[in-house]
């Protein structure tokens, strides 16, 4: 079959490997000279199933309530902007800020996670791809006894699903990550050690995996603008881009917080919007003092992850709109939270500051499978956790596309779930 797979993100990027693995004739578009180069480029690093947990939960509303004027918060909400689908969104996250539904938000989630990181591992070893992985666990770390207790409950929530993690007292942390010795000794209540979670440069694994895509015969096309997406008679006819139309027998969409725009004019209501966050990247000046377990701050809502003989750390988020514009207050808690807990690693002045727009829906699930026209299928909607899902969807999606069952339930992870 000839597919046309529209952007070549991470996810964009693993799907048509996949596609190509089954022996189709693959095209990729994006409006990028190369893949990975939008939200793909710069994240926190990690493949990391133990952040399963989905943002909509019975507390967040008057959290993000008491967060609203401080331009610093890790999570920004204005309500007061006028933006209809900012209103719309919100309003299905607060339908699911119930324990009911954060539960089954959560197994579904961890459902995609779980495979994903599996068919990565798989993907590995067939192939030898390197992308300066790290494959020594995520390391959640707690400063106060209450963070700690919802942690562990969390904790408890994901071993029920199948995802165990291991309870570590300070000494244990330091243990983990020497590079936490003086915070373990000083400022941490204790962590929990995601033993099979790993970390790694999303960025290079998009560039490595379009490589071998490339080497099955998948045609990278960038540096085109799509315009539309078109249908007759049920089927998507044609996708119209600034450089001519493309045709095939298959479409899968998978432009990240792009996505709903064109989905729109298939009268299809994708309910995805942007959740920028920020990174920065700076070179490690003493390897000793740098962590090189990829590490969760669940006091600051911060990542930490080695890549190479860089330290790469990401957080924050904020409902603003489609604008990827650098904020100087947004970036600035990222280097004092580094510094503080890694004061010796890097001097943090030769930054690279980044942002991303996450493509978040209200229930933190991506959006996978078949559409109402037979030949477009959804690869989009991955919110927090695009890189680490990216695998196991794109599998998904070629499995769906040969006709085959895919290895997972799809239940609750198509779009039919908002209707
Ligand atoms: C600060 C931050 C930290 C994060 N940390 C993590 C993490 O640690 N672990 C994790 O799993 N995830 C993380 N994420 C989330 C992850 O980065 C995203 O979920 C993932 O990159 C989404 O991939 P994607 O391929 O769907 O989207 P994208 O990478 O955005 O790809 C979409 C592609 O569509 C193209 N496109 C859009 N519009 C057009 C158009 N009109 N014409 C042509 N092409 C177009 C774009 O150029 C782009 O290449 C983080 C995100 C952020 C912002």
């Amino acid at each position: 079959m000839k597919i046309v797979v529209l952007g070549a993100g991470v996810v964009g990027t693993a799907t048509a490997y996949f596609l190509a693995e089954d022996g189709h004739q693959v095209t990729v578009l994006d409006r990028q000279p190369a893949p990975g180069l939008e939200t793909s480029f710069a994240n926190g690093a990690q493949i990391s199933a133990c952040h399963a947990k989905p943002w909509a939960a019975p507390h967040v509303p008057g959290q993000a309530f008491l967060w609203m004027f401080k331009p610093d918060a890790p999570l920004l909400f204005r309500p007061w902007r006028w933006d209809p689908s900012l209103w719309s969104w919100g309003l299905k996250f607060l339908r699911n800020c119930t324990s009911d539904r954060l539960r089954t938000n959560m197994e579904r989630t961890l459902r995609v996670a779980l495979y994903s990181r599996a068919v990565l591992k798989a993907l590995r070893q067939k192939t030898n791809i390197q992308y300066d992985q790290i494959t020594q666990g995520i390391l959640h770390i707690y400063r106060t006894p209450a963070e700690f207790a919802e942690g562990r409950h969390t904790a408890a929530q994901l071993a029920a699903m199948g995802l165990p993690q291991d309870v570590l007292t300070p000494a244990e942390c330091a243990k983990v990550e020497p590079a936490l010795a003086h915070a373990a000794r000083t400022d941490l209540e204790g962590g929990l050690l995601s033993p099979e979670d790993e970390s790694g440069d999303a960025q290079k694994f998009t560039t490595e995996l379009a490589k071998l895509a490339a080497a099955r015969g998948v045609i990278f096309k960038g540096g085109v603008t799509i315009r539309r997406i078109e249908a007759s008679k049920g089927q998507i006819s044609r996708v119209i881009t600034d450089q001519g139309d493309e045709t095939g027998d298959a479409y899968v969409l998978a432009m990240g917080s792009y996505s709903p725009h064109f989905a729109r004019d298939l009268d299809l209501a994708l309910p995805i919007y942007p959740a920028k966050g920020y990174s920065i990247t700076v070179d490690i000046d003493n390897p000793a003092a740098a962590p090189s377990v990829s590490i969760t701050d669940e006091t600051s809502f911060m990542v930490f992850s080695r890549l190479g003989n860089k330290l790469r750390v990401a957080g924050t988020a904020e409902l603003a709109g489609w604008n990827t514009d650098l904020d100087p207050r947004r970036v600035e808690p990222l280097v004092r939270n580094a510094r503080s807990l890694f004061p010796e690693a890097s001097n943090y002045k030769d930054l690279h500051a980044w942002s991303g727009l996450r493509p978040t829906t209200p229930d933190s699930v991506p959006i996978l499978g078949a559409t109402p026209y037979a030949n477009l299928f959804l690869n989009t909607g991955h919110g927090t956790l695009g890189w680490t899902m990216a695998c196991g969807s794109g599998r998904v999606i070629a499995d769906l596309i040969a006709g085959r069952k895919p290895e997972i339930d799809l239940e609750g992870l198509g779009l039919d779930r908002f209707a």
